[in-house]
């Protein structure tokens, strides 16, 4: 969640040669880290698998909200008009 983005779904086309960042170009891109550590993970295939999933945007509606309250109420669950998440995939 360190994407000065805040993309869910891979990295944006503004990834550098170098493979840093395109806002903050003194951090390796998040999506690009995220990838390389799926080897070190156990069972690799099944986390490369989760990292090709589908998520919807950031609400950022939430943000300053409290997230035990949006956790109660599954206000976090919802999801913009059009996206549809299946369970156990936001
Ligand atoms: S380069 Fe990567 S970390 Fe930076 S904004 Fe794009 S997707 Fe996010």
């Amino acid at each position: 969640m360190t994407c000065p983005k805040t993309l869910r779904n891979g990295p944006c086309g503004g990834v550098r040669e170098n493979g840093n960042c395109e806002v903050k170009p003194e951090m390796q891109c998040v999506w690009l880290k995220a990838y390389d550590r799926t080897i070190f993970l156990p069972l690799p295939k099944v986390w490369k698998d989760h990292y090709n999933d589908l998520r919807p945007p950031v609400d950022m509606q939430l943000q300053g909200t409290s997230s035990w309250i949006n956790l109660i109420t599954k206000r976090d669950q919802q999801t913009p008009a059009g996206w549809s998440v299946q369970d156990g995939n936001h």
